[in-house]
């Protein structure tokens, strides 16, 4: 999906959130913002509108008055400025993937910085300096050349952004923690216009709220990351076991992972198995119950490591061996096109009983659309060393995740919300109160609070009374400014 000047191909995607709201803004005078903005602005009456406004969950069919396309620091300020200026409700997008829709915004102003594409990599200090318009693909591909990696995202589309400021998960979090665990500094510009950067001396009290305040404080125009040897082979890969073995198969991978080193990273999927060549035929398109894992270490020790995941009960699929790291990164793309609708919840559990088990594969049969997927998601390791007050997240010490991902293609939205509600229901009895950040549709202010606990909520409150006191930043799982 590309926006701004780079065209991407129309999705045929059916959409229902319609908005009537561009007509309001319509005599909106861009001059002054053109004059002082380096980039480009696409509004309703450029050709390319329909391209550019395009967000990965099609749920939201939202048609911003403007869409300026940053290309550095200076145009993110100006622009904040002039929507201060006309009252104007402001989105920031990065890889546009929030699945909650806080990328796009009907009649306000859209901040894209997908121009904003620079990756440099300093191989020597195992470091890269990253702008916020980058994909998880294009940075791994960057810092593969040095055999280096970051904790990034398991779809090579999602935007490095709001991922890392919200509690960006994947494949490396058990060895080498959370993205924000990884952030070593930032740029941010902030509500006021001023730019600033961040790090653990300079701003310290801003730096520590980047790390999964997602996108309170200012639209962060660099991150610098801490990378670690990876790759560039390594063994990982799929097993894919038909749906009726859902039960010796989850049981059998919840106590392979309470053994297994943090070297290994890895996940359960119930799915419908893919219409792919490497699925035998009659598997294809059948429930079907997968096993995602990869050993991050020397080749030897992970074709032993894995291999208890191969000898399970003959999988239909077994599609573990050596890999790239960019493969594996990519591991989910094909199953996550664009222009579905999407609609996610996701919960900490306290611990993966035989009952959660067994919930999670009850619900499986129930699915509205072939398209959705359940997931069962070990934390543990590097993500549960990082001392609870250390970064705004909190639940580091559960041991295991859910997610319910209801995504389909036809417009009955509410029919496919309702069987991720009732998931999401059947699982409470398992789940803290706290969430995934990254992993949420919606989720309610009450709910935001008790995720980060009342204390970092207040020290939250605090910071953006100091950096966002008029709340511009509220198109996210909104902190709202301590009073005076
Ligand atoms: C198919 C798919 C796979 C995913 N896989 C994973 C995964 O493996 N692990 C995981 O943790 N999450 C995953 N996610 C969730 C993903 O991390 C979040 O949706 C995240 O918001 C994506 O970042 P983005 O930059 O694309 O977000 P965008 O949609 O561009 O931005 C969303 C929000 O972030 C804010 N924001 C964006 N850029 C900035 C910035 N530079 N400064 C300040 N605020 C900013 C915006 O204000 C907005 O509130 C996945 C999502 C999808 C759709």
């Amino acid at each position: 999906m590309r926006r701004c000047s780079v065209l991407a191909s129309p999705q045929p995607v059916a959409m229902s959130d319609t908005a009537t709201s561009v007509t309001r803004r319509s005599t909106l005078d861009l001059g002054p913002l053109r004059a002082r903005f380096a980039g480009e602005l696409i509004t309703p009456a450029d050709r390319r509108y329909d391209d550019a406004r395009r967000v990965f969950n099609a749920i939201f069919d939202r048609r911003p008055s403007v869409i300026a396309c940053a290309t550095n620091a200076s145009d993110v300020a100006v622009t904040l400025e002039f929507a201060r200026r006309h009252d104007l409700p402001v989105a920031v997008r990065g890889g546009g993937h929030s699945v909650a829709g806080y990328s796009t915004v009907d009649g306000g102003i859209v901040i894209d910085l997908l121009p904003m594409e620079r990756i440099l990599v300093d191989a020597t200090a195992r470091r890269v300096r990253v702008q916020p318009g980058v994909t998880w693909g294009e940075l791994d591909r960057a810092t593969q050349k040095h055999g280096l990696a970051t904790t990034g995202g398991r779809m090579t589309t999602t935007g490095v952004a709001r991922f890392t400021l919200g509690s960006g998960s994947g494949w490396l979090e058990r060895l080498h923690g959370l993205a924000c665990d990884n952030l070593l500094a930032a740029e941010v510009v902030l509500a006021d216009g001023h730019v600033v950067t961040t790090d653990d001396s300079e701003n310290a009290d801003l730096f520590w709220g980047l790390k999964g305040g997602g996108g309170n404080f200012g639209v962060v125009t660099e991150f610098e990351f801490r990378l670690h040897p990876a790759g560039p082979v390594l063994i990982g890969g799929l097993v894919l076991h038909p749906g009726d073995r859902a039960l010796e198969v989850g049981r059998f991978f919840r106590d392979f992972m309470r053994d297994a080193p943090r070297q290994v990273g890895a996940g359960l999927v119930l799915m419908h198995a893919p219409l792919a060549p490497f699925v035998p035929l009659p598997l294809q398109g059948q429930p079907a119950i997968g096993i995602i894992a990869a050993y991050f270490g020397p080749i030897e020790d992970g074709a032993a490591g894995l291999a208890p995941l191969k000898d399970l009960a003959s999988p239909a699929v077994d599609l573990i061996g050596p890999t790239s790291y960019v493969d594996l990164q990519a591991i989910t793309d094909a199953g996550n096109p664009p222009g579905r609708r999407n609609y996610w919840r996701s919960g900490l559990l306290t611990e993966l009983s035989d009952e959660a088990i067994d919930t999670v594969i009850t619900c499986s049969p129930t699915v509205t659309s072939p398209a959705s997927v359940l997931v069962l998601s070990p934390i543990g390791g590097a993500v549960a060393d990082v001392p609870d007050d250390a970064t705004p997240i909190s639940g580091r010490t559960a041991p295991w995740l859910y997610h319910c991902y209801g995504i389909w293609t036809d417009t009955d939205d509410e029919r496919h919300i309702g069987w991720v509600r009732a998931t999401e229901r059947a699982m409470r009895p398992f789940t803290t109160d706290g969430v995934a950040m990254n992993f949420v549709s919606d989720i309610s202010a009450g709910r935001v609070r008790r995720t980060f606990g009342d204390e970092k909520y207040r020290r939250l409150q605090e910071l953006k009374a100091k950096y966002d006191p008029e709340n511009v930043f509220r198109l996210n799982q909104n902190v709202t400014p301590a009073s005076p």
